[in-house]
Formats: structure tokens, C-alpha cells, sequence
């Protein structure tokens, strides 16, 4: 299975990220990556970007050596179960992920299950970010049926168990599992916090394998799917991204 889009990456902007924009376009280009997703840590976690850079992501331009670049986040759940951006912020930007971070102290499964559900249902977040993390226990299945109902994308993250959230494995697959039974959209996240690793879904493909899920609800095999999907979650109609992902037609 090849993936020509990656939706979640981190750049300089959070400290603990070592690769400019620049930096990644060049590694996309180089690997065949047509579009990928900034999607730098909302300002609740201490080594996050001001808000300011979220407002002014719309200077990046959106195609650069015929690479797409969607202006996006990583938002943080927060404790009231809303998000640590505003309204008007996340609305401006092209794809918003959304996850627990160490930004929230983590309490209980019902807590964890309650707040997500909130967000879910905020109509804010379009991809919902390393569900399966063990530090934030959640029901799956009343999550993944509220995704499946509000249209958000569950992520299969292929950072988890490999550079980060040891031992989220299992739950990885089990996610996995009820995605297929319920029918959820899934996005792909490489998570890299340098470009060397954009693209690399090793372990999504792991996860996706073991527990049979196949690839026809993944986004990431196609830009025009991931366009169209955005759209659908009500996102403005990105018209230069469209002309550049024509098939060509003699
Ligand atoms: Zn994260
Ligand atoms: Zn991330």
C-alpha cells in the first residue's frame, strides 16, 4: 500500500520537533510525499508554540515543488473537555487533530471517555489523535460511535509504540478492530518530529494488518480523498489543491 499523504507532523515550532518547514517539503519531494499536514502542539502544553502561530499559518504557502501543505494543529484536550485554541483560530486552519497530552492530568476512563466525546462532538476537530495511548484509558467503542457519527477521523498514529506511548500496541490494534466493525474513517499520522520519519507508517500498517482493517476508509492513499474529506467535515473548498491533484486526462 503506498501513502502519498502524511497528516500529522510536528516542525521547530515545538521545541522538542527539529525540522523546518522547509526541511520537510524537501524530504517530501524527495520521497513522494504529495501532501502533508503541519500539525504543531496547541499552546496548552509548555513547549508549544505562542497561538499566534496558528493565526498566522495562512503566510505558508499552500503548494511548494508541487508539495500541498495543509495548515494545521494538534490541538489539547482540555480539562472542561473543550480545546486549548479558540473557536475562531481553529476554524481558520485547513485540518484540526485533537488528543489528550501531558497538558491534562490524566484521571479516570469515564473522565477521559466524557471529555472526548465532547470534542468529538464540538464539530472543531476533524482527526482524533493517538486514541489509543494507555495514560488516557477511554471507552473505545462509545468513542469510535460517536467518530463513526460525527464524522471525525479516528488516527492510527505510527509514532505510538515506537517513538513514543511504549506499550500502546494492543490497544492500537483493538481501535483498529472496532474501527472496522464500526465503519470509521482513519487518518494516518507519522507524528514525526523530524522530517526523516514523514511518511513512515510502518507501524500503522503493523496495526492496521493485525487487526484486518484493510485500506479503504484510510484518507491518506489519495489527496483528493483527504480534500474531499475535509470538505464533508465543513471545511472551505481548497480550489489551488484541487487543479494541482487533476488526473491528467490526453
Ligand atoms: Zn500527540
Ligand atoms: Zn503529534
Amino acid at each position: 500500500m503506498r501513502f502519498l499523504v502524511d497528516l500529522h507532523t510536528h516542525t521547530i515550532a515545538s521545541d522538542h520537533a527539529y525540522s523546518t518547514i522547509g526541511e520537510y517539503i524537501n524530504y517530501a519531494s524527495e520521497t513522494g510525499i504529495q501532501m502533508f499536514a503541519i500539525t504543531d502542539h496547541g499552546p496548552a502544553v509548555p513547549d508549544a508554540p505562542h497561538k499566534w502561530h496558528f493565526n498566522n499559518l495562512r503566510v505558508v504557502p499552500r503548494i511548494v515543488d508541487d508539495v500541498a501543505i495543509l495548515r494545521g494543529v494538534e490541538a489539547n484536550i482540555t480539562a472542561t473537555g473543550g480545546l486549548d485554541l479558540e473557536e475562531a483560530t481553529l476554524k481558520r486552519l485547513d485540518i484540526v487533530l485533537a488528543g489528550f497530552h501531558p497538558s491534562l492530568t490524566p484521571s479516570d476512563k469515564v473522565t477521559h471517555t466524557e471529555l472526548a466525546l465532547s470534542v468529538i462532538k464540538s464539530g472543531l476537530v476533524d482527526v482524533f489523535a493517538h486514541p489509543g495511548w494507555q495514560m488516557y484509558p477511554i471507552d473505545m467503542e462509545a468513542v469510535l460511535e460517536c467518530a463513526k457519527e460525527n464524522n471525525v477521523a479516528i488516527e492510527i498514529n505510527s509514532s505510538s509504540s515506537v517513538n513514543t506511548r511504549l506499550g500502546s500496541h494492543e490497544n492500537c490494534v483493538q481501535i483498529a478492530k472496532l474501527a472496522k466493525k464500526i465503519g470509521n474513517t482513519i487518518a494516518l499520522g507519522s507524528d514525526a518530529h523530524i522530517c526523516y520519519f514523514m511518511g513512515n507508517f510502518d507501524e500503522s500498517v503493523t496495526v492496521i494488518e493485525e487487526a484486518g482493517l484493510g485500506y479503504s476508509k484510510v484518507l491518506n492513499t489519495s489527496p483528493v480523498k483527504v480534500l474531499e474529506f475535509l470538505e464533508s467535515r465543513g471545511h472551505e473548498r481548497i480550489q489551488e489543491l484541487h487543479e494541482l491533484f487533476v488526473p491528467i486526462s490526453y
